[in-house]
């Protein structure tokens, strides 16, 4: 018996109830699946009943183990398993080169590195994901709610999000310290050619985002004092924004409002 790797989030999903879950949420489409971390493959095992599967896996004991188990899928070129780093291969190239599902349980540590990487990814159209429960609602918060942030306003920008289910630390192996929920985003924009012309152009954004989110608790306005002051006043003048507004009050529209008028006035980098 394997033991969990600590070090690569390894909590293995054993709950047949939550794997069907999972599965039914899927898009009836037939585009291919991406896995990041199929540990022991029964996520993987339903996956391959219904889709063609790219697996990325760190770890070389549980990638010595699907390939025997999936020995025959392999063969088939029903599935592909890379065994390798997710992230460094995705700081060398694209995750695929065509468009893709993304469904997982992800690895908690890297998790939101990853959901964002699939959000700006125009390849990826759709993406399922087991997260941690906290940051799984940040994804889907809306305006107004307290969890609402830059991880929100980004998800909210390129689509449709929802949470399918909650998960009790019971349904794994180890059980997590945590309740995770699988996310969802239904993709009905691309982030870089829809709402942004260019990388540098969604860069910008962030940094933006990251001043006006830097202290939840103050207003927009203290947030925004990196920017000259004559332009932000006649923004908020203009948007009929109050000055008393907390940085989770504005929707995602107003903060690309409030970003293309910035730009157009100022030089952004001498923020
Ligand atoms: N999908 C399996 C399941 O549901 O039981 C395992 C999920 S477990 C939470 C996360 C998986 O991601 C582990 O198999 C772990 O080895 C793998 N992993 C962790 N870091 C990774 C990385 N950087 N690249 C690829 N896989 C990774």
């Amino acid at each position: 018996m394997i033991k969990a790797k600590k070090k690569f989030g390894q909590n293995f999903l054993k709950d047949e109830i939550v794997l069907d879950k999972i599965i039914q949420s899927m898009p009836n489409d037939n585009l291919i699946v991406v896995e990041i971390g199929p540990g022991l493959g029964d996520l993987t095992k339903k996956l391959l009943q219904h889709k063609k599967v790219v697996a990325f896996e760190i770890d070389d004991e549980l990638c010595k183990i699907l390939r025997t188990k999936f020995s025959s899928e392999i063969e088939k070129s029903v599935l592909e398993l890379k065994c390798i780093d997710v992230l460094q291969h995705w700081r060398e190239k694209n995750l695929l080169d065509s468009s893709y599902n993304l469904v997982a349980n992800l690895p908690y540590y890297i998790a939101t590195k990853i959901v964002l990487n699939l959000i700006k990814d125009n390849n990826c159209q759709n993406l399922i994901a087991m997260l941690q429960k906290e940051v799984a609602y940040k994804f889907c918060a809306n305006v107004g709610d307290k969890e609402y942030g830059a991880l929100s306003i980004f998800a909210e920008l390129i689509g449709k999000r929802s949470i399918v289910c909650n998960v009790s630390p019971k349904s794994f192996t180890p059980e997590p310290k945590v309740t995770s929920s699988v996310l969802k985003i239904e993709k009905q924009r691309r982030l870089i050619g829809d709402i942004f012309k260019s990388d540098k152009e969604l860069f910008k954004f962030e940094q933006f985002l990251k001043e006006a989110f830097k202290s939840p608790r103050k207003t927009l306005r203290k947030n925004l004092s990196p920017f000259p002051k004559e332009v932000i006043e006649a923004i908020f003048t203009k948007l009929q924004i109050n000055s008393n507004t907390r940085p989770h009050q504005l929707s995602s529209l107003k903060y690309l409002n409030i970003f293309n008028i910035i730009t157009d006035l100022t030089h952004f980098e001498d923020a």
